[in-house]
């Protein structure tokens, strides 16, 4: 079923969760493992990330380097199935512009949807890990828009080949990225709810928000998008913030802020026990807003902390 339909028919705000593929050499049972103890809180679906490959030096038998390319987190497409499979609840994979052709995104799509699959997140991606800019590959896309165009016109049965303009329709429902602090690229807030009112003008279903540890940033943010014309559902994306570490690290990886009042307290905290404790019952009153609120879905970055969103599962029924 597509995400949006959920939205529509629910009574109530619903949950939701994103997982990462494990690393490549591990099991299935690694997601099972994560999601089992979140699966009585019933989901309407769940997220899985996609990850592009990252450029290595790998050293020859001579003792040479030579640069390689590899994908430390596949299987995005098979974990889906699994899931579906296991669970019978909806999957939602993450597909980037970043490391795939415009030609491998269409295989994916087809997979998907041989496979059952109703949606997908459309995303750029970012630059890999050593590089400054993003770069499309060669025939791949620049921005999520441009890749969101590829998915409308394979639901209009439009394929890339030009003999192929009468194929079957897919029926995928699309989800894009907000940014209620903005995209660390866009020159300000303004330019870029601009451009996600194409993304939303050109097809997109609902947007799914980046974290954020202020729950006045995500309202001033819907009021902003509603302003402008943005209407469809924005969910609310939720991480629990559980080390000392992550301080420093969340705010530099994702450009998002941390409240004082929340850091001030993590800072007083004397055991990792204590900071995980403090920011649980933060990610608990968060959720209690955003409910009190009305928003549409709780969607939580569970990213190797099912137990701790678990809390705040029990803590908000
Ligand atoms: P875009 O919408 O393309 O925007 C990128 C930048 O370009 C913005 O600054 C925007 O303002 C600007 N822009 C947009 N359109 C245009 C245009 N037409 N002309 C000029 N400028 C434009 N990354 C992964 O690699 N894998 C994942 O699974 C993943 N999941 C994510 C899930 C969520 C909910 C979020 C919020 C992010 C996720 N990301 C993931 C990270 C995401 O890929 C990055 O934040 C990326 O830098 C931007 O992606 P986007 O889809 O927002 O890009």
């Amino acid at each position: 079923m597509k995400v949006i339909e959920h939205i529509e028919q629910a009574k109530d705000t619903l949950i939701s969760f994103e997982i990462l593929p494990p690393l490549k050499g591990k099991s299935i049972e690694s997601i099972y493992d994560h999601l089992d103890p979140l699966m009585e809180f019933n989901p309407a679906f769940i997220n899985v990330t996609y990850h592009r490959s990252e450029h290595m030096f790998k050293k020859k038998l001579d003792g040479s380097f030579e640069k390689v390319e590899i994908r430390k987190r596949p299987g995005t497409v098979g974990i889906c199935a699994a899931i579906m499979n296991h669970y019978n609840v909806d999957a939602v994979p993450h597909l980037i512009c970043g490391g795939f052709t415009k030609e491998e995104t269409e295989n994916a799509l087809i997979d998907l949807a041989f496979l059952g699959v109703d949606n997908v997140l459309v995303l750029r991606g970012d630059a890999p890990k050593n590089e400054t800019f993003f770069e499309p590959e060669p025939n791949g896309h620049r921005y999520a828009i441009d890749l969101l165009h590829q998915v409308m016109h394979m639901n209009n049965g439009m394929y890339l080949e030009e003999d192929l303009q009468n194929g079957v329709k897919t029926k995928f429902c699309i989800g894009v990225a907000g940014y209620p602090e903005k995209h660390f690229e866009a020159p300000n807030l303004q330019s870029d709810l601009q451009y996600l009112k194409q993304k939303v003008d050109s097809g997109a279903d609902y947007v799914v928000t980046q974290m954020f540890f202020d729950n006045q940033k995500y309202f001033d943010y819907v009021k902003k998008c509603r302003e402008i014309g943005i209407n469809v559902p924005i969910i609310p994306g939720l991480k629990p913030l559980t080390t000392k570490k992550q301080l420093s690290v969340i705010p530099r990886t994702f450009q998002v802020d941390i409240p004082t009042e929340f850091s001030n307290e993590i800072l007083k905290c004397k055991t990792d026990k204590e900071v995980e404790q403090v920011g649980t019952e933060w990610l608990i009153q968060q959720s209690k807003e955003l409910k009190a609120f009305g928003v549409p879905v709780l969607h939580y970055y569970t990213l190797g902390k099912p137990l701790v969103v678990r809390k705040v599962m029990e803590a908000i029924q």
